[in-house]
């Protein structure tokens, strides 16, 4: 009895053995069936690089024969079994500019990725792929040792290849008519026409009570106010000043086309060209009231201009003369003393009954667009007539001007005016 239960526990136990070495065995074939799929992904991987090195090599022979003579060679350096492949320390690595100088690195290699830090933590550390390198001791020097990175020519092909297609993207685009990048070029002129601005003389306060930092612009007047100041620009109406951001509002070219040619400075010399005594001006410390009163007599009733015509037809020939003589700040002068912008100019020009604005559009290249513009903005009425009927934008096809029509346009003149 006692054998035949031996032998019944020595069978069980047999089986749980066998039962054991049969899911060891299973658990083996699993992990070698893995770490041969890993292994096949390796060879693969190194093939497929080995292969586009190789392809590089003959593309280019010069660089071919170059790496033969101490550059990138196939032929890897074997190492030490022993050291591992994991490391910490520091390094001498020489550095790359013009003046070589040794610096002390921290370095790490793990993973077949070697990472150099940068003197400064603050900077993102180097990243070497090994795969791509080879490691070689220099032949100068026993202690040193020299990682060469793959032949140029494969970043060299890499670059053109990027290069080529972002060109025929960008043309696709501008096929399309979307024309991203000349938007961008129009962002960067437009950027460079704002900071312009700022700097021009007088632009550094607001232009009427002297406010660090302005950045509200009057875009038919050309100047810079603070923003207490701009809201009392606004409720006097478009008709006397047009009031945009320089931060928040996004401006055209056009927008900025008096800023660029008027500033605080000079704009003040002629609207409070005769500020009496005591001074009326407001400070940054002004409240509404006294903001609202100077601000009003300043530009609705140009109270503090200094007078220089002495009749209606003195100021008649003063605009021609500024058109003519394509002096903006001469316009603005005269537009002070209360000129009639709309009425005809004492000279008949090319049709009689032209205004200022026929005379400017049809005299206009791109050194005067300042001048239509001011007139635009500023006349009220774009659809006065010569006296053959044409309006301002007859002229623009007349006399073929696209950018006086275009700041016409965005004066809204009436375009249903027949000949
Ligand atoms: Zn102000």
């Amino acid at each position: 009895m006692a054998t035949q239960q031996g032998h019944s526990i020595l069978k069980l136990d047999g089986l749980k053995t066998a039962d054991k070495l049969k899911q060891y065995i299973e658990k083996l074939a699993a992990d070698l069936y893995n770490i041969k799929q890993t292994q096949d992904e390796e060879k693969k991987h190194l093939t497929a690089l080995r292969d586009l090195i190789k392809s590089s090599l003959q593309l280019d022979q010069k660089e071919d024969s170059q790496s033969k003579q101490g550059g990138y060679s196939m032929h890897q350096l074997q190492g030490n079994k022993e050291y591992g492949s994991e490391k910490k320390g520091y390094l001498l690595k020489k550095s790359d500019g013009l003046r070589k100088v040794w610096q002390r690195r921290k370095c790490s290699v793990k993973g077949g990725i070697l990472t150099i830090s940068h003197a400064t933590s603050n900077r993102q550390p180097v990243r070497l792929n090994l795969l791509t390198c080879q490691v070689k001791p220099s032949g100068e020097d026993k202690k040193c040792f020299d990682l060469i990175s793959p032949p140029s020519c494969l970043y060299t092909h890499r670059w053109i290849s990027v290069l080529t297609n972002s060109k025929e993207e960008a043309l696709n685009t501008a096929f399309r008519g979307e024309q991203s990048a000349g938007e961008d070029g129009l962002e960067d002129l437009t950027k460079a026409i704002i900071e312009d601005v700022l700097r021009m003389p007088g632009n550094e306060v607001c232009c009427d009570c002297g406010a660090v930092d302005p950045k509200w612009l009057s875009t038919n007047l050309g100047i810079l106010t603070c923003i207490e100041c701009s809201g009392i620009h606004r409720e006097m109406g478009v008709h006397v000043s047009r009031i945009q951001s320089m931060e928040l509002d996004k401006l055209g070219t056009s927008e900025l086309l008096l800023a660029k040619n008027v500033g605080n400075s000079s704009f003040n010399e002629i609207l409070e060209g005769n500020l009496p005594c005591p001074l009326p001006k407001p400070t940054p410390s002004s409240d509404m009231t006294v903001r609202k009163e100077f601000i009003n007599a300043k530009y609705v009733d140009h109270k503090f201009v200094r007078k220089t015509c002495t009749s209606a037809a003195d100021k008649m020939s003063e605009l021609h003369e500024a058109v003519r003589s394509r002096d903006l700040l001469a316009l603005i002068q005269v537009y002070a003393e209360g000129v009639e912008l709309m009425e005809p100019l004492p000279e008949a020009g090319q049709e009689p009954g032209e205004t200022a604005l026929h005379f400017s559009v049809r005299t206009a290249d791109h050194t005067s667009l300042h001048l239509v513009d001011f007139l635009v903005q500023n006349s009220g009425n774009l659809d006065k007539q010569t006296d053959r009927g044409n309006t301002a934008l007859h002229y623009c096809c007349l006399y073929e001007k696209p950018e006086c029509l275009k700041l016409l346009l965005r004066g809204k003149p009436a375009t249903d005016i027949g000949e």
